[in-house]
């Protein structure tokens, strides 16, 4: 570790979306400082757990079984009246594949990063952003009471939902309650569940969101729920759902939980701007977790990767402006902006149907073979079951 703070990129943040962007700047040339205010990386655990396999190769991560808790065939999604939609691996969006020790999962990627050359500092806050002439040129931190500048060149700002880098440096981050979807969730062990299967319920068991079980194990699972902010009166109101979900459904009743934690997530359109001179966003502090499912863990690494290569260009170039960064905005939104856009307008749709609109929904999907047809097929399906149904999504077509 250097004695004088001064680093081509400073990291704030050491989730998915900070060690992948520190570490493919290292890997790039960059001299780089990840920081992060936890005292552990990864722990405590506030995630469903659940990836999709596909996406891992984009980030160039082997699939490893010190992180790996179970791999599942796919999703079985849930209407309120007990009708079962399944969906393969390959079909069943982000959260889908495998579900893993997120704890590991994040000390891996940082590992990675590590052996890159990256420098690390926990237990480290950053505390403000350094301006010269109006453009960001590091941040203020703070580490066991200790307040201390560290320069950079280029400040990527990687502190997940609760996200102030961005905030700091005027880039517009703010979410509507619509927009948030707080989660309760309990590690359960001694219950029921079909552990080849990861579990959607949704309904009004979950105003504006859905209750999750990803089996970990066999009688072992990640149990959550996510609500829509807007549509619920107090802070104690996911346990409260999710407690009573548990009760009505014994499969679950009869276990017992070994760990419970709350945490948001932000289900939004894509932002309009997510860098500036000598600064970017990236993973949940950008808004790119997918507004359907809630799930971040990927893009976080996907954008990752195109944000530590960007800034080990920038460096190398010597050209930290946001004219040179916007590569970074343009290359993340290639790769999913279209998408995270539609599965914003989705979730805007499915969070107001009845139960017994998603009653008829599923239970005209699942006389279908979901595997082998497109989603037009799928709305056709609906189509010609229930034709008013199928106006609710015409946008979507
Ligand atoms: C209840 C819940 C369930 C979820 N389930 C899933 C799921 O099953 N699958 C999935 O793909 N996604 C899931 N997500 C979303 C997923 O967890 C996020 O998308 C993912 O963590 C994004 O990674 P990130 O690196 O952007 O942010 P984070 O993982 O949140 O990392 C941000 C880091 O920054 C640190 N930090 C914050 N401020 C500062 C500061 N000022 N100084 C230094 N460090 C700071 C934090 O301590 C943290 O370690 C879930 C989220 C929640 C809340």
């Amino acid at each position: 570790m250097k004695h004088e703070l001064d680093y081509d990129v400073v990291v704030v943040g050491a989730g998915p979306a900070g060690s992948t962007t520190a570490r493919y700047a290292a890997m790039n040339g960059a001299d780089v400082l990840m920081i992060e205010k936890r005292q552990e990386i990864g722990s405590p655990v506030r995630c469903g757990e659940g990836i999709a396999k596909a996406l891992l190769e984009k980030v160039d991560i082997e699939p490893n079984k010190r992180w790996i808790a179970n791999e599942v065939l796919g999703a079985r999604v849930i209407s309120p009246n007990g009708s079962v939609v399944t969906l393969t691996e390959r079909m069943a969006g982000d959260e889908t594949g495998y579900v893993i020790y997120r704890d590991v999962f994040d000390k891996e990627l940082a590992k990675i990063a590590a052996k890159e050359g990256v420098d690390i500092m926990l237990k480290t806050s950053a505390i403000s952003i350094l301006k010269e002439n109006g453009k960001v040129t590091g941040v203020k931190a703070k580490h066991m009471g200790r307040m201390f500048d560290i320069k950079a060149k280029v400040v990527v700002g990687a502190d997940g939902f609760e996200s102030q880098i961005g905030r700091w440096a005027g880039i517009n981050t703010n979410l509507k309650p619509s927009d948030v979807e707080i989660g309760f969730q309990y590690h359960m062990v001694g219950i029921d569940c079909d552990k080849d299967f990861s579990h959607f319920y949704l309904g009004s068991y979950a105003p504006g969101g859905y209750v999750w079980v990803f089996p970990k194990a066999q009688g072992e699972a990640n149990v959550g729920i996510g609500l829509q902010l807007s549509k619920i009166k107090d802070k104690a109101a996911p346990k409260r759902y999710l407690d009573d979900f548990i009760k009505k459904h014994k499969e679950l009743a009869k276990g017992k939980a070994i760990m419970q934690v709350a945490g948001a997530v932000s289900t939004c359109a894509p932002i309009e701007r997510t860098v500036d001179d000598g600064i970017m966003l990236v993973g949940d502090s950008a808004r790119q977790i997918d507004a359907l499912t809630g799930g971040g863990i990927i893009n976080a690494c996907v954008a990752g990767k195109i944000a530590g290569e960007t800034a080990a260009q920038a460096i190398k170039e010597e050209d930290v402006s946001k004219a040179f960064l916007n590569k970074y905005e343009m290359g993340w939104r290639d790769e999913m902006e279209d998408r995270l856009y539609r599965n914003w307008i989705a979730k805007e749709k499915l969070a107001e149907l009845s139960d017994d609109t998603l009653n008829k929904l599923i239970d005209a999907i699942s006389t279908y073979k979901v595997e082998t047809i497109t989603t037009l097929e799928i709305l056709r399906a609906v189509q010609s079951k229930y034709p008013e149904l199928v106006k609710e999504f015409e946008e979507m077509l």
